[in-house]
């Protein structure tokens, strides 16, 4: 208590204020004249009213009895019981001026001493529980600050840690993200060389076709130049052919390992790869992908090239959009005919300008970067795991690509 700092003392009530300053063994000779001065206070009370001839009782010296217990504890409560008897004693209780005890007036002034010991051992015990009470409180307080502190030091390391563990994560998404880019450009850049050798005999065919229609031409025709030209034709035909199979062989030579796989994990996996090129163009991303979605028999590697295919075309498409809002939307399900269905949309610029019955072939392009390989390359992939690609339009704007994959067998048990 005696530790009591000014403001919780300011704002506590005055019996307590004044009970907590003369706590402490310090000011104790206050707390007894404090006791003297209730006493007093409660004579000089009482002689006024006898002098306004009004009847005197004696809850005046109660009063002042349970003040003193209160505000100084059980000795000055005491020491006013007994300044209290005396003072009734002396100056009201007939003979006046005496201390003397008259036997009849013996009962009444003993009622009046256990009344006054009553009020002091209720008052004390109040003011010991509010001085428990008090401590308590402080006590509580002082933890509750202590807590406090202490949880705000780990919100804010948390948060700290928490802003770390993002940081790392967008670099690790932004890794992913380079990384897969530069997987596409090295796939693109295979292609882009087998493009370059099915150029070469494709150049010679129309060089050897030329030559062949001049000798025909010719009056009489030179027939062994046309054979010539005719059997040119047909090597460097063979040439384009070899070089298409290699392009197969590509294929080939990764050859799919068909097991059971998560497509809505690969969903996931392919959209934290383009969640920052999604953000750098402004594309929200959603997903409404089915919980009870059964294992497709497919190779994870394939079928995320293919997904991240489809979804870095959706993105694409949706670059020049400014009129409504660029959503990507990725569902999955179970097809009613048993296939495993993956559903890429978009709110692109649609399918209008694209030719349907071309847009799966090789090098079929519409962007003036393009190269057209993405969906020949994504339809071949599928069609080897005994799937379907195919793309439809979206329901208000842009395109719907479909992937939809074969159940995966049970495990032999
Ligand atoms: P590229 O992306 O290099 O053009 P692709 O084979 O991936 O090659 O795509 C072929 C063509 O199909 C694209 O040029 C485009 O015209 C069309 N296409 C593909 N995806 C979409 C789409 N989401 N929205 C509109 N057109 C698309």
């Amino acid at each position: 208590m005696a530790q009591f700092d000014a403001i919780s003392l300011l704002r506590a009530p005055l019996g307590e204020r004044l009970s907590s300053t003369f706590v402490g063994g310090r000011l104790a000779a206050a707390r007894y004249a404090l006791a003297l001065a209730f006493v007093g206070a409660a004579i000089a009370l009482t002689l006024v009213l006898q002098y306004f001839h009004v009847e005197h009782n004696r809850f005046q010296f109660y009063a002042a009895i349970a003040a003193a217990a209160w505000v100084g504890g059980a000795g000055p409560g005491c020491m006013a019981v007994v300044l209290s008897t005396l003072g009734i004693e002396y100056f009201f209780t007939a003979p006046f001026f005496n201390l003397a005890v008259a036997p009849h007036e013996l009962p009444d002034f003993l009622t009046f001493i256990a009344c006054a010991a009553i009020s002091v051992t209720v008052s004390t015990r109040l003011r010991r529980a509010e001085h428990w009470l008090m401590e308590a409180r402080q006590t509580l307080e002082t933890t509750v600050a202590q807590r406090t502190a202490a949880l705000t030091i780990e919100i804010a390391e948390r948060e700290r840690a928490d802003r770390a563990r993002e940081e790392s994560e967008t670099v690790l998404a932004d890794t992913q993200a380079q990384l897969a880019r530069v997987l596409r450009m090295a796939t693109i850049a295979e292609c882009a060389a087998v493009a370059h050798e099915v150029n070469q005999p494709l150049t010679a065919i129309l060089a050897n076709a030329g030559a062949c229609l001049r000798s025909l031409e010719r009056v009489p025709p030179a027939l062994d130049l046309a054979r010539d030209a005719v059997v040119g034709i047909a090597n460097d035909g063979k040439r384009a052919s070899a070089v298409i199979s290699r392009i197969g062989a590509l294929l080939r030579n990764r050859k799919p390992s068909i097991a059971p796989v998560d497509l809505n994990a690969i969903v996931r996996e392919v959209l934290a790869l383009v969640q920052s090129a999604a953000d750098r163009d402004g594309v929200v991303i959603r997903t409404s992908l089915s919980r009870s979605l059964p294992p497709a028999a497919g190779d994870p590697v394939y079928l995320q090239q293919v997904l991240l295919n489809l979804v870095t075309n959706a993105i694409e498409a949706m670059r020049e959009i400014s009129d409504r809002r660029r959503v990507l939307t990725v569902r999955s399900r179970l097809t009613r005919s048993g296939s495993v269905l993956a559903e890429v949309e978009d709110t692109g610029i649609g399918l209008a300008a694209v030719d349907p019955d071309r847009m799966f072939d090789s090098f079929y392009t519409t962007k003036p970067e393009g190269l057209g390989m993405g969906l020949s390359i994504s339809q071949s992939i599928i069609t080897a795991h005994g799937g379907r690609l195919w793309a439809t339009p979206g329901r208000v704007h842009g395109a719907v690509f479909h992937v939809a994959l074969p159940v995966a067998a049970a495990p032999e048990v």
